[in-house]
């Protein structure tokens, strides 16, 4: 499902931490938000997923505007930088626990959680895990649970605030690669936070830059390294250009 953004201000008291930002992710799209420490990234997911209410501006998911509307209502999926998984729950339990909770009406059979649950262990490779507790598991398991609790209620947009940003080097390298491929494979609209302008460029099909609580840039990953429409851009890529 496409989603985007018109004209959002989120003030925080006196301070701004987003200045007219307007976006749009195409259905299906993977777009990374990077910049700085304190830009407004995590700030517009929270807003896009409906966990904050902008002052001005508007949302809509699929063309539908999303105003009035919490994070339950919009079907989105969303993943934290630290996991919060449910400590006294299995892998299989955080998994369904979205499924679980729902509404009466809407909550599948017992039966139908556990077959959801044991396709989605299936999709992030830890078919042998379901047993286990998170403790037990290393920061890209429990990464990769929290990534398939967030996909078991279906979302139509996949929310994500540096959900690597924990873990060392080389396995956030494996996990980007695999969640790229997720994506794809399960034709998700994604919106991913980042201060990692190789993990952007690397993931992305079009990166958006953000500065102060505004946008300086929207493009694809090529173009943003190679055409940096700003000396911010320009600066934050490393001077490179
Ligand atoms: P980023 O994700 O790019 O690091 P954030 O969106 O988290 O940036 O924060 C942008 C600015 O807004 C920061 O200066 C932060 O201190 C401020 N901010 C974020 N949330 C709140 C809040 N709930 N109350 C007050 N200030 C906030």
């Amino acid at each position: 499902m496409s989603v985007s953004a018109r004209n959002v201000v989120k003030q925080f008291g006196a301070f701004t931490a987003l200045d007219n930002v307007s976006l749009d992710a195409a259905d299906g799209e993977f777009l990374a938000l990077l910049g700085p420490s304190g830009s407004g990234k995590t700030t517009l997911l929270r807003v896009l997923a409906g966990l904050e209410f902008p002052d001005s501006g508007s949302i809509a998911i699929a063309g539908e505007d999303m105003a009035g509307t919490g994070a339950r209502d919009r079907r989105v999926g969303f993943v934290f930088q630290h996991y919060a998984l449910f400590r006294h729950m299995t892998v299989a339990d955080n998994i369904g626990f979205g499924l679980s909770v729902r509404p009466r009406a809407s909550r599948p059979a017992a039966a139908a959680i556990a077959a959801r649950v044991t396709e989605l262990l299936d999709l992030v490779q830890l078919s042998h895990l379901g047993d286990r507790y998170p403790s037990q598991l290393s920061g890209g398991q429990r990464q990769r649970v929290a990534l398939a609790r967030a996909l078991a209620v279906e979302p139509r947009i996949l929310l994500l605030d540096e959900p690597f940003g924990a873990l060392d080097a080389k396995v956030r390298k494996d996990l980007r690669r695999w969640l790229r491929d997720v994506h794809d494979r399960m034709g998700l609209t994604s919106v991913f936070v980042t201060h990692d302008q190789e993990e952007a460029l690397d993931l992305a099909d079009r990166v958006v830059v953000m500065n102060r609580g505004a946008i300086e840039q929207i493009d694809t990953p090529e173009n943003v390294w190679n055409r940096p429409a700003t000396a911010f851009v320009c600066d934050f890529l490393g001077g490179a250009n």
